[in-house]
């Protein structure tokens, strides 16, 4: 399915409120960062925790992700805020995901495809940056 940057993709309200411990994960862990929707669902990318790094857009401690399809970017840094757990069973992520989820899929319900809502960007430092948390023109 292609995926395709919706004109008016709502801004994210949900993630920049999350309040999630950085020691919420651990390395090992696979995680998502949700990025759009595919039809009822949520889409994201899949990342595997490697170890702790710091997250130099926010000046917070963050994770190395290792991407397997990443090519040259395999290892990217991120905010524990925009991570996800994949296993079902974690409640604290489970909560962010159906509040993403409630607030995003009935907004894009008639998007007919798969949408990424462009929150998310990547410096050149390889840090992956939610535009809440941009700044200094990035
Ligand atoms: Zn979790």
């Amino acid at each position: 399915m292609p995926v395709s940057r919706h004109p008016h993709a709502p801004g994210d309200i949900v993630t920049p409120d999350r309040d999630i411990p950085h020691a919420h994960f651990r390395p090992g862990d696979q995680v998502v960062i949700l990025k759009g929707t595919s039809g009822s669902e949520l889409w994201g990318d899949a990342y595997k925790v490697v170890t702790p790094s710091w997250h130099t857009p926010t000046d917070e401690d963050g994770w190395r992700l290792y991407d397997p399809v990443g090519g040259a970017r395999t290892y990217i840094t991120a905010h524990p805020r925009y991570l996800v757990h994949l296993s079902s069973r974690c409640p604290d992520c489970l909560i962010y995901q159906q509040a993403l989820r409630s607030y995003l899929v009935p907004r894009l319900a008639d998007a007919g495809e798969d949408v990424d809502c462009g929150w998310y960007s990547l410096t050149h430092l390889n840090q992956v940056v939610h535009v809440a948390d941009a700044r200094g023109g990035q």
